[in-house]
């Protein structure tokens, strides 16, 4: 765990997230500012910054976990189609620096996407 990770305080249970899955290695909760209804976050439970940081296991527990729940929420906000994205530093838009994919519900129409 850091410190002063945002991520890994929601993973302690030190602030409080909408909690949609958990796994032994792996945390996923709502969006706090949505993209979409439904828009979910996929963190692993260890703290690492960057994608290249994840051991193979974790990143491997990460995508599977992305893997099962990406038609589990389209199918629970009734969307057409998701977009599943990671931004991998901080050029690339990475915000909080702890591993995380979004999963971000699209509808039909929506012009938009992460
Ligand atoms: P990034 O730009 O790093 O890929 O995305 C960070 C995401 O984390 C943003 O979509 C932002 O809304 C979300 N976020 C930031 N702080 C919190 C928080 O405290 N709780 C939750 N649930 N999401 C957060
Ligand atoms: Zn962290």
């Amino acid at each position: 765990m850091s410190e002063d990770c945002i991520f890994c305080s929601i993973v302690a249970g030190d602030i409080p997230g909408r909690v949609v899955s958990e796994t032994e290695t792996t945390l996923a909760f709502l969006d706090v500012n949505p993209l979409a209804p439904g828009h979910t976050l996929v963190v692993p439970k260890d703290h690492h910054a960057r994608l290249g940081d994840l051991p193979d296991d974790v990143a491997a527990d990460l995508f599977a976990e992305v893997h099962a729940l990406a038609p589990r929420v389209e199918d629970a906000v009734d969307a057409d189609a998701t977009t599943i994205g990671i931004n991998d530093g901080e050029a690339a838009g990475q915000e909080v620096p702890h591993v995380h994919a979004h999963i971000v519900p699209r509808f039909d129409g929506d012009g938009g996407g992460p």
